[in-house]
């Protein structure tokens, strides 16, 4: 495990912890749910919550096993839903990472340091960044879907209403990576309800 990937998920719970079982090229993650809270179901919010973040930390999982009182068994459709999940989780940390000033600094490089500095003060102080927005979004997404949604609505909605605000190129930015996260939701919102999933995102 890297300290990256640790990084996605930042409370130390002993979630749904799993061990890999290889069988004829297929690789089963089980996870033992008697100790982690959650109902042994991917439908149980915390369960999701462990199987997603050892999602993050393994590669090439073809079946998930959450082993309760009774086992339940996860296959294809399952395991291709939970892969959007985490390409979901990659691309908010990519987005999080994204400094707007660089950009406009690379563009510009005639700029003196003092506006540079300037820039750079401002953006960092701004509440609709990427750095603030993103690390904001990736927290809920990977503690409670729900709040998810509503947290990114919310904030849609005001970088809507400060569109005039001072600093465009937070917002520009932040923007256009919120709609590029929009397709992938709906893409993954379409997919759960076409395959008739009970997980509600
Ligand atoms: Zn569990
Ligand atoms: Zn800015």
């Amino acid at each position: 495990m890297s300290k990256k990937d640790k990084s996605k998920f930042d409370d130390e719970d002993i979630i749904c912890k799993y061990r890999l079982e290889y069988d004829s090229n297929k690789v089963t993650m089980v996870a033992d749910c008697k100790e982690c809270n959650g109902g042994g179901e991917l439908n149980d919010g915390t369960c999701l919550r462990g199987i997603l973040k050892g999602f993050c930390q393994e590669f090439n999982v073809d079946n998930v096993i959450l082993s309760h009182y009774i086992e339940t068994k996860y296959t294809d459709e399952s395991i291709q839903m939970l892969r959007m999940m985490v390409e979901i989780i990659n691309d908010l940390d990519q987005m999080s990472i994204r400094r707007p000033y660089d950009e406009y600094f690379k563009q510009n490089p005639a700029l003196s340091s003092t506006l540079k500095n300037k820039q750079k003060d401002t953006c960092e102080k701004c509440d609709l960044g990427p750095g603030k927005v993103f690390i904001l979004l990736k927290e809920q997404y990977v503690k409670d879907i729900h709040g998810f949604y509503e947290e990114y609505n919310n904030l849609l909605g005001k970088i809507e209403e400060n569109e005039d605000e001072e600093c465009l190129r937070c917002i520009s930015a932040t923007k256009s990576d919120l709609v590029y996260l929009f397709n992938k939701l709906e893409n993954l919102r379409a997919y759960v309800i076409y395959k008739g999933f009970q997980i509600i995102i």
